[in-house]
């Protein structure tokens, strides 16, 4: 099978049909509406094998993970995702890996409305680049800077599981069961917090989602914003599958340290709380643990029971 064949197989109608596609893959690039009144959000992430997945992950896993972690960056901004892009590099043409990916590329992008219109085939060592486009009304995305001393700090759902199932499948950490199960989908199959992160516009001062792991990336906000953060480690949302297999203090390093999460890392004004507390309790998933806030200052202090607590290591390293 040529490129072009291969194209048109596996790529050629992958994802949602959209009106305001007027090309997509097939000419020399794809053609798209933007509506009047909204921003266009673009992002764009790279997957290379054995750095960002196990070189022996199913290629279903690989395909959903590298839409998904684009889909995270636009949740972060409050955006409405709505064309990919993908530039794909092929060691060897193995029809088999080909149809689990765009499988797994295909669920989730039918989940979210995402037509794929375009790319790049090329041979070479395994790796995925995903750019994303969406929308959002002028003027209303969210943004890293926005925090404020005396903003609350939220976080959504259980951040450490993903970081767990890595090490549970690494053998960095051990288990059987349901929980295994559990914890090794959150990092097989993240599920990206795309509609909870659109409802946040208007209320969230600002926003970041959590993929190098909470401490680094509630970091990079807080410098973006000027400002500092202090986290409660007793306030730190552990999931009873984390905190069955790696007991509470593996548990809390994961949950500080561990990346590939795809949660949203919120601030919010005290005057917003009310509406953030009605809109988590229409949205279902466990979307809003008050973890800490926002201080005058520089840099990330977590507080345990006795005194405060060393930062994940990396933190340095990933520190402004
Ligand atoms: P060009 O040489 O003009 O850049 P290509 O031959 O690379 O075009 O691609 C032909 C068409 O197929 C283009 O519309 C391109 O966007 C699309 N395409 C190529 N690779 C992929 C892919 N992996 N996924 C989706 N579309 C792709
Ligand atoms: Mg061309």
């Amino acid at each position: 099978m040529g490129e072009f064949e291969l194209i048109d197989r596996y790529f050629a109608q992958l994802g949602a049909r959209r009106p305001d596609v007027q090309l997509g893959v097939g000419d020399d690039a794809a053609l798209l509406s933007v509506p009047p009144g909204q921003d266009l959000v673009a992002c764009v992430d790279t997957l290379v094998a054995g750095r960002h997945f196990p070189p022996d992950s199913h290629a279903d896993d690989i395909g959903w993970r590298s839409l998904a972690v684009n889909l995270s960056d636009l949740a972060a901004m409050g955006a409405t995702p709505a064309w990919a892009t993908l530039a794909l590099t092929l060691p060897e043409f193995d029809e088999e890996w080909l149809e689990g990916f765009a499988a797994g590329f295909a669920a989730l992008a039918d989940q979210h409305g995402v037509a794929l219109v375009g790319g790049d085939t090329t041979r070479g060592p395994l790796t995925i680049s995903v750019s994303l486009m969406g929308l959002v009304p002028a003027g209303t995305a969210l943004r890293r800077s926005g925090a404020r001393p005396g903003d609350l700090i939220y976080v959504t759902g259980w951040p450490g599981d993903a970081a767990a199932g890595l090490a549970l499948l690494q053998g960095r950490l051990q288990g059987q069961g349901a929980d295994r199960g559990a914890l090794e989908r959150k990092f097989r199959r993240p599920e990206p917090r795309v509609a909870f992160g659109s409802r946040l516009r208007g209320i969230a001062s600002s926003c970041v989602d959590v993929s190098d792991g909470l401490a680094a990336d509630l970091g990079r906000l807080v410098a973006r914003s000027g400002a500092g953060a202090v986290v409660r480690a007793a306030e730190l949302p552990l999931s009873r599958a984390l905190y069955a297999l790696a007991g509470e203090a593996r548990a809390r390093e994961f949950a500080l340290g561990g990346g590939d999460d795809y949660e949203l890392l919120y601030t919010v004004p005290p005057a917003a709380r009310g509406r953030l507390l009605q809109l988590a309790a229409s949205a279902g998933a466990p979307a809003c643990h008050c973890i800490g806030e926002v201080v005058a200052g520089r840099g990330v202090r977590v507080l345990g029971e006795r005194g405060e607590l060393p930062l994940p290591r990396g933190w340095d390293h990933f520190s402004a």
